[in-house]
């Protein structure tokens, strides 16, 4: 895993957040913050992929 992006159309449930503290940050909307270790969080990021309800999380393999 890369990079991982949240796309337009977040609709700011806290799902990616919560399931992945140490990087989302829902404001707004969903961002990833700064700095993130993708590969520590990476089966984290994973879930928070498949949690979202209108699936805006992407990656980048
Ligand atoms: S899970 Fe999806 S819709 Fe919910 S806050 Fe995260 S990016 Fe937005």
């Amino acid at each position: 895993m890369k990079k991982v992006v949240v796309t337009p159309g977040c609709i700011t449930c806290g799902t990616c957040a919560f399931t992945a503290p140490e990087v989302f940050e829902v404001t707004d909307v969903s961002r990833v913050k700064q700095d993130v270790d993708i590969e520590k969080n990476a089966e984290l990021i994973k879930k928070a992929v498949a949690r979202c309800p209108v699936q805006v999380i992407k990656i980048e393999e």
